[in-house]
């Protein structure tokens, strides 16, 4: 392993994140304020909004602009639900009086990358619990171990990610968090094509097919029901979308398991794990319980965590995407969401 803190408030980089949206933004936060609002969080959020504010008004009224408010995010994670209210009356009266400024045909359109939970966190024994059942911990692969794993700690957020060394079999290591505390369920590939859901409500496998007819999703119960789908499942089959083997289309799942408890969660599960959202996927994936976290300990002795995203239930997964001028489809993939963003 490298990088971690160093790296993250060395400098802020395209080469972060591989597709980057931060080229199109006419406003951020300066970086400092992404470490400070867990220390003056009121000053930072204030400033913020107060920076983006002037930034707009210098900014030519004939084109878009584009402005990333990150200390919400700071916010609540450090102080709550209440206190981000009292952030949102102040934006909300900002962008009050630039609908003022710039006249009612200036669309304003908002939206958020995640969802929170709104509770208090605890942070899972992830190292301690794999050690106790045989597995070695290490921040490199170089020696050969038959159970060796990393499992990087940053951000406390909802969900783990965890390494294995080429020895080690990750369908193990998803079997022996099954029974960890706080963690819901893991995901790790099975082959080219499918993704093995293992947790303490049980197995299930999803698979992926695309042919000529586009992409198809089937959940395969191995043992219980870890997605709480066979509902869903059946109602597909009754609607006549499953074929033989029991795929059915992504649209089919898609329309049905938006506003589920996991919304959309044999895509975004799948690609959890077979798509490049980051540079180095893990071999699994740990999804907590709302109310469980992982990351740095060096954080967690530092703060009390009221809330957090990161793993695929509802309150992480859904966002939100509001529009001064126009209604949009109930439910829009993040993949998707862009062409939504311009007017
Ligand atoms: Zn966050």
């Amino acid at each position: 392993m490298r990088g971690g803190v160093k790296k993250y408030i060395g400098r802020r980089t395209p080469d972060k994140i591989p597709s980057s949206y931060m080229d199109e933004l006419d406003y951020q936060e300066p970086l400092p304020f992404e470490f400070l609002i867990y220390a003056a969080p009121d000053t930072v959020w204030r400033a913020d909004m107060q920076r983006f504010r002037e930034r707009f008004r210098a900014a030519p009224a004939t084109r878009d602009f584009f402005a990333f408010l990150k200390a919400t995010d700071g916010l609540l994670h450090c102080r709550g639900p209440e206190r981000l209210k009292i952030a949102l009356a102040s934006l909300d009266k900002i962008l009050r009086e630039i609908q003022d400024w710039c006249g009612d045909e200036t669309e304003i359109v908002l939206f958020s990358d995640h969802g929170m939970n709104l509770q208090e966190n605890r942070r899972i024994h992830l190292q301690t619990h794999l050690r106790r059942e045989g597995f070695e911990i290490k921040d490199n692969f170089r020696a050969r171990g038959r159970q060796t794993v990393a499992a990087p700690g940053f951000g406390l957020c909802g969900y783990a990610a965890v390494y294995c060394s080429d020895e080690t079999d990750p369908a193990l290591v998803s079997a022996a968090l099954a029974t960890l505390e706080g963690v819901d369920f893991s995901v790790y590939r099975d082959g080219a094509d499918a993704v093995v859901v293992k947790g303490s409500k049980g197995a299930a496998r999803i698979l992926r097919e695309e042919n000529g007819a586009g992409v198809r999703f089937a959940y395969e119960q191995l043992s219980g029901d870890p997605l709480e789908l066979s509902s869903i499942k059946s109602v597909l089959g009754g609607e006549g979308e499953l074929d033989a083997r029991g795929l059915a289309s992504d649209s089919a799942w898609f329309e049905r398991t938006a506003g589920h408890t996991y919304p959309d969660a044999l895509a975004n599960l799948y690609n959890s794990l077979h798509s490049p959202r980051v540079r180095h996927t893990a071999d699994v994936l740990v999804s907590c319980h709302d109310g469980y976290y992982y990351g740095a300990s060096v954080f967690s002795r530092m703060m009390r965590l009221l809330a957090t995203h990161g793993n695929a239930l509802r309150s992480s997964s859904h966002a939100f995407l509001m529009s001064t001028h126009r209604a949009f489809p109930p439910y829009v993939r993040a993949d998707e969401a862009q062409p939504f963003l311009r007017g």
